[in-house]
């Protein structure tokens, strides 16, 4: 048979999907495995959001909508970007997609050619760097480890800038390090993005998990560099929606306008239904996040005070999103019981699956292989079974 095409060959799968889908499988099978993998909240939907779900099936909402969304949840949107960020938009230039991944994917289609670099700080989602390459562009990774607090130095962004550069990619709070620009951190990239005119696609989907500090969405800084800024955000996360897939994005009219033709033709449209209990969720969803964030609060105290007691990790303390993200480096190089090594991030993981039942991310994944990410957004037992295999796992290598 003729082969697939290149570009699918090439991809690699997510590895916090295919954990998660692991650790599920596991479970199910009736296996006794923890799983601190994938980043998703514990919480059920709210049930006034639940109720907006089930009256738009009752009122037969359940036909194809325009490919960018329906027109009362970009007003919703455009109503959410104002009051929360300070960002005035026209339902225009709003896109409705199947979940922020979904917009990130349709904002890189829009946006890089073949040979485009795209600037991607590290830590970074397993997501950007898969994509960009997936469409010919190429990934420019700058590293910001624990020392510098999880964060590129304005001086790294200037220096990456080549004639070549499309864009930069930004995600504060951060997925997998936590850590969050402050105010002039992001006014200083945005000076650097609007003086060299590339654009800056800003994944804000953990904007509510913020713990000390606040968010600033990058594009409240004028409008020369909200032109240049595609602002991603979803559901999924502040209102336990992990499963309706609705993301959304604000860019500029042509961006928005490309971004939308190009989903009129691959996926028409997210589900009707799940656009329409996304209005009740942006519109009435603001206590429920507040509430789940004080829960993460405490949760983040627990797993950061247990972390810090474990010899030899070294525990960064991050302002957002719900991941720690510990540096394992001095267990790399050590060896099990059974005398084979752990060469890294995927071995020590691997081991703590293997012996621990224990399913949490290699730092490999996110382009730093010292780490390892566990995510506290799971209940209070599940986090003491979580701690107490870690300290058991890592106490048996030698
Ligand atoms: N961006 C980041 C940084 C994430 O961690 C996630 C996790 N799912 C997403 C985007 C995508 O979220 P969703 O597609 O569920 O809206
Ligand atoms: N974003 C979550 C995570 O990082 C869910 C999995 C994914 O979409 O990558 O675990």
């Amino acid at each position: 048979m003729k082969e697939l095409a290149t570009r699918a060959v090439n991809l690699s799968p997510s590895m916090t999907v295919a954990i998660d889908t692991k650790a599920k499988e596991m479970i199910a099978q009736g296996i006794d495995v923890v799983a601190l993998g994938a980043g998703e909240p514990d919480f059920d939907t709210p049930e006034i959001i639940k109720l907006a779900g089930i009256a738009a099936i009752q009122q037969n909402k359940t036909r194809y909508t325009a490919p960018d969304g329906i027109l009362p949840l970009k007003e919703a949107v455009c109503r959410k970007f104002s009051r929360e960020n300070g960002l005035e938009y026209q339902p225009s230039q709003i896109v409705i997609s199947s979940g922020a991944k979904h917009c990130v994917f349709n904002a890189l289609l829009a946006l890089v050619n073949p040979g485009d670099e795209v600037i991607i700080p590290a830590p970074y989602w397993v997501t950007y760097p898969e994509l960009v390459r997936f469409l010919g562009g190429i990934p420019v990774i700058l590293e910001a480890g624990i020392e510098q607090g999880f964060r590129i130095t304005p001086e790294q962004l200037n220096a990456a800038i080549t004639p070549r550069t499309k864009l930069l990619i930004l995600n504060s709070p951060n997925n997998p390090s936590g850590a969050v620009y402050s105010e002039d951190h992001l006014r200083t990239f945005a000076q650097i993005i609007v003086q060299n005119d590339i654009y800056c696609l800003s994944d804000e989907i953990y904007e509510h998990m913020v713990y000390t500090g606040k968010h600033v969405s990058i594009a409240s800084f004028g409008p020369e560099i909200q032109s240049r800024s595609i602002i991603i955000n979803g559901i999924s996360k502040s209102y336990a929606m992990t499963g309706w897939r609705i993301g959304y994005l604000g860019a500029s009219l042509p961006i928005a306008r490309a971004i939308a033709k190009i989903q009129g033709q691959a996926t028409h449209h997210p589900a009707n239904i799940s656009q329409w209990a996304s209005i009740e969720a942006l519109d009435h969803g603001e206590s429920f996040y507040c509430g789940m964030r004080e829960s993460f609060r405490k949760r983040r105290e627990f797993v950061f005070n247990e972390l810090s007691q474990i010899p030899h990790l070294k525990v960064p303390s991050p302002e957002g999103a719900f991941y720690a993200f510990p540096q394992t480096k001095h267990y790399h190089g050590l060896k099990r019981p059974d005398g084979k090594p752990i060469a890294g991030s995927l071995d020590l993981c691997t081991w703590l699956l293997e012996s621990q039942r224990l399913a949490i991310i290699p730092g490999a994944a996110f382009g730093m292989d010292d780490y390892v990410r566990l995510s506290y957004a799971a209940s209070e037992d599940i986090l003491h079974q979580a701690l107490s295999r870690l300290k058991a796992g890592l106490a048996e290598l030698v």
